[in-house]
């Protein structure tokens, strides 16, 4: 096996695609190397030996000394200069340097092959005994504290006493004589605390750095970080062994970091910062400010000219924005580093539009580069990134689920009411409960964000925000909640109703008082791409929405129709006019409380209005799109109030005694209310909820097309589990409906289909498509309830079996990311044979996951017609099902 890589002279055993075994920065120098940029040469030793390195108990493979001994020679005579000499030395620099970019996590040792007599040599091949001994220095310095482990602080007092009894401020100022001094007491500090003598040999400080850079692998910044960034499967970090140089030797040097386009507007521009006289870690150290490359222009011009050409070769060849490091050593321009540049996500956007504009690379290119959160980033206020990390994690109160990304500021408050209350008064709120109910949905809208103590991504909370796009935090659980009190507190730390926090629903952190949120504007590129996008994928991308409002903001996300209208939430709220919201809760409550059918009817009769009037404006909206309006489906207990006080004033309301009211609530307890009498078995047990709802969209959409507004509704009915049982829906359905229509003379077309939500629709999907005109997977319920793991209260273990460096039982929350392996299993066997039933059957897909990238590109290979997400996460969908038609021709060329 070979283990060692050489690059020089134009030379290279390696290339630009193996960064896998070279790692980022070893395929980077190869590439350089071989398309005629000027490199340092060197050699990298392979992730391969990282691996064997700690399979084998931390033994390097056998043959590694020899391999690196045999390229070390190599590198003495490309360079014709020796490790140790006397004169003219050869001095390296050993960098790690993994396949995924890990910034600053792991170790690099800087002038390695300094000793007592090589120091001598450098000072008189340089003439700069000055600059020899701060390189020794600095070596020394780096060795103990990175090989060794010795602390940086005490040495770093060491140089702040020699500067201070020189009475001198700033390194520049200190002489040859001085750093000689310093690197005379930094070998005594490292006898005293090792009893051993500092290296000398260079061969031997090479292996020491060799073992330091490998060992950072597994060093505990390297290993949260690759756990915070989900970075799994690598063998481990390549080390970089190549000739120095230096960019401190004077005023014709320096060392500078340069994008190859702005990579925060993706301006074609060419951007960084260069720092005279100095080396590296200097840049990295942010103790001098450095200045533009513009005016490098003007110093260097010769230089700038050649960093320019470096720059249009680098684009051309990698086909996308590098981000590159790069020293001058006297006048003379080496390249040291080139990769990928992380970019802002409008950045992103433009890059991607003007590369496909410059021919640079392909529509089917830029569609693939933009990632779901690039998207997802445009559009949320964030924290103003002008403020002080410090003063974050000063302010830092708790941690949560990131539920829904985004920023939101706001006074506490504990109750929706309270919240509806606020916000009457033009106060900006948020909303923090343990959990939340539709009850809420009032509250929750008014809100600027959404805090919660309990749940995880697919609680109500984080649904109905997200619908919303809506800033929302959730299971924070180390938040006591004393709603009574109008308290909450955290470790000690008490914040009161009134109080201001700020929410990161990016990360899950809430912050104490106000910080100021920024919002990005999505840039012209973003408009271009979703165009390609939508001229590229098969899938239809439809929305979940509730109101007009949100139609209508999904339609400007691009959405072409609505895939769920979960009805019940406009029995808590009016959106149009909010003052009515509580002749519907009333109205509601009535028709729960109701003991007969009659009165059961009576107060439906008081909703039919409201609902028709929000269909109208659903219909108005969508303007000709389809329409899917769910019929009702939680749980009847949750539109009824539990307190006592609440309780009574309902009595009162509808002339009834409390104690009616309180035995109904009582009656309407379940153990297990998402297994219990919801859904469509609401319908079936109380046909009038239905009929009422039929003739609500019926009305609405005969209304709408008599002004010429066209419509196409689908009437969709929740959790079903046997045809016989869809079959008294749909026969109800249709009476309702074709009354109606046949009484008002018209012809209005419409649907009527099911969800499938649980494992025995899926499972009887050829039956049910008998009377199914459509399916739609409601794949919340589905995964819940193949899984038998409860969206509500499973965020209290999921996390485990999410996290790589726990159970990794699963790669991400099915809740989140379908479970393709066994719901998508079910999704599968229900499209085929629902299809074999009912050939032209339409299917989507309703759940969270029809806004989820993998997901959707899950739902184009199963032959799904359309994918519904919330308004925000549309665009995501568009991308993703173009994303999927891409992946696909991919997949049928290599076959
Ligand atoms: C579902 O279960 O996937 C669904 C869309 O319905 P809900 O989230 O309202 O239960
Ligand atoms: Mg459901």
């Amino acid at each position: 096996m070979k283990y060692v890589y050489f690059f020089g002279a134009g030379k290279a055993d390696g290339t630009g695609e193996q960064r896998d075994l070279l790692g980022g920065k070893g395929a980077g120098l190869a590439e350089m190397t071989r398309i005629g940029l000027p490199v340092p040469a060197g050699f990298t030793i392979t992730t391969e030996a990282c691996d064997y390195y700690f399979k084998r108990g931390r033994k390097y493979p056998k043959e590694l000394r020899a391999e690196v001994a045999k390229h070390l020679a190599r590198l003495e005579k490309l360079t014709k200069k020796k490790l140790g000499s006397a004169t003219d030395p050869l001095l390296v620099s050993v960098r790690s340097g993994s396949a995924r970019s890990m910034p600053g996590m792991m170790e690099t040792i800087l002038n390695l092959g300094l000793n007592q007599r090589s120091v001598e040599g450098l000072a008189r091949a340089t003439k700069n005994g000055r600059f020899a001994w701060d390189a020794y220095r600095r070596f020394v310095q780096m060795y103990s504290t990175v090989v060794i482990g010795l602390s940086k602080e005490e040495l770093e007092a060491r140089l702040r006493d020699m500067k201070a009894r020189l009475g001198v401020k700033d390194d520049t100022q200190v002489s040859a004589d001085g750093w000689r001094q310093l690197v005379g007491e930094y070998k005594a500090h490292f006898k005293q605390k090792t009893g051993q003598d500092f290296p000398e040999d260079p061969v031997e400080q090479l292996w020491g750095a060799i073992g330091a850079v490998f060992e950072s692998w597994m060093g505990e910044k390297a290993v949260t970080y690759r756990r915070v960034e989900k970075i799994t499967g690598l063998l481990g970090t390549a080390v970089n062994v190549v000739q120095m140089v230096f960019g401190n030797t004077g005023e014709d040097s320096g060392t500078g970091v340069c994008f190859t386009r702005d990579p925060s507007t993706g301006e074609k521009t060419f951007f960084g910062d260069f720092l005279l006289n100095a080396q590296g870690e200097d840049v990295v150290a942010g103790i001098r400010t450095p200045m533009h490359l513009s005016e490098l222009k003007g110093k260097m011009p010769r230089v700038y000219q050649q960093l320019e050409k470096v720059r249009e070769k680098l684009e051309r060849h990698y086909r996308d924005m590098q981000d590159m490091e790069f020293t001058v050593e006297a006048g003379k321009l080496y390249m040291l580093q080139t990769r990928t540049g992380k970019r802002s996500p409008s950045a992103a956007f433009r890059i991607a539009v003007d590369m496909v504009n410059e021919k640079l690379i392909k529509v089917e290119e830029a569609l693939e580069r933009i990632k779901a959160e690039d998207i997802e980033r445009l559009f949320y206020p964030v924290l103003d990134p002008k403020l002080e990390r410090t003063e974050l994690v000063h302010r830092k109160l708790a941690e949560g689920i990131n539920a829904v990304p985004g920023a939101a500021v706001g006074r506490v408050v504990f109750t929706a009411h309270e919240a509806e209350e606020w916000a009457s008064r033009g106060e900006k709120v948020i909303l923090v409960r343990r959990e939340t109910s539709p009850e809420d949905v009032g509250g929750m809208y008014v809100a600027q964000g959404i805090l919660t103590a309990t749940g995880g991504k697919t609680s109500h909370a984080a649904v109905v925000a997200r619908g919303w796009g809506k800033c929302c935090i959730v299971g924070a659980e180390s938040i006591d909640i004393e709603a009574d009190v109008k308290k909450m507190s955290v470790n000690g730390r008490a914040v009161k109703e009134g109080e201001w926090i700020t929410l990161d629903g990016g990360d899950g952190s809430v912050y104490t008082g106000q910080i100021d949120l920024v919002r990005p504007e999505p840039p012209k590129a973003y408009e271009t791409l979703l165009k390609w996008a939508d001229k590229t994928r098969k899938l239809s991308v439809r929305t979940n929405a509730d109101t007009p409002r949100d139609a209508r903001v999904a339609r400007e996300m691009g959405a072409e129709g609505i895939g769920l209208c979960r009805t019940e939430h406009m029995f808590f709220k009016d959106f149009e006019q909010p003052e009515k919201s509580i002749e519907r809760q009333d109205a509601i409550q009535e028709m729960i409380l109701a003991d007969t059918s009659e009165a059961r009817r009576r107060a439906l009769d008081k909703l039919l209005p409201f609902q028709r009037r929000d269909f109208i404006g659903i219909f108005e909206a969508m303007n000709g799109l389809p329409v899917t309006i769910r019929m009702i489906d939680p749980p009847l207990h949750e539109f009824v109030p539990h307190e006592h006080a609440k309780q009574a004033e309902l009595a009162k309301k509808i002339g009834i005694p409390v104690e009616a009211v309180e035995r109904r609530v009582e009656q309407l307890k379940e153990a297990n209310p998402m297994l219990g009498h919801r859904g469509c078995r609401l319908s079936i047990t109380y046909p009038e909820i239905l009929e009422m709802q039929v003739r609500a969209i019926i009305e609405a959409a005969i209304d709408c097309q008599k002004r010429g507004v066209k419509v196409l509704p689908e009437i969709m009915h929740p959790l079903t589990l046997d045809k016989k049982e869809l079959k008294i829906l749909e026969t109800a359905t249709r009476r309702v409906a074709d009354a109606i229509i046949s009484e008002a003379k018209v012809k209005l077309e419409y649907l009527v289909g099911t969800m499938i939500e649980l494992p025995r629709a899926a499972l009887m999907a050829g039956e049910i498509a008998e009377v199914a005109e459509f399916f739609s997977f409601g794949t919340n319920d589905l995964t819940q309830t193949t899984m038998g793991l409860s969206r509500d209260d499973a965020g209290r273990f999921l996390p485990v079996y999410v996290d790589q460096s726990k159970a990794a039982i699963f790669k991400d929350d099915p809740f989140q990311t379908l479970d393709t392996a066994g719901v998508g299993m079910l999704i599968q066997w229900a499209i085929e044979r629902g299809r074999a039933t009912r050939p032209k059957l339409k299917v989507g897909i309703c759940g969270e996951h029809g806004g989820d990238a993998e997901s959707v590109k899950f739902c184009h290979r199963v032959g799904m017609n359309y994918v519904s997400a919330s308004p925000f996460r549309v665009p995501i969908s568009r991308l993703a099902a173009a994303q999927a038609v891409i992946e696909e021709k991919k997949r049928a060329k290599r076959k």
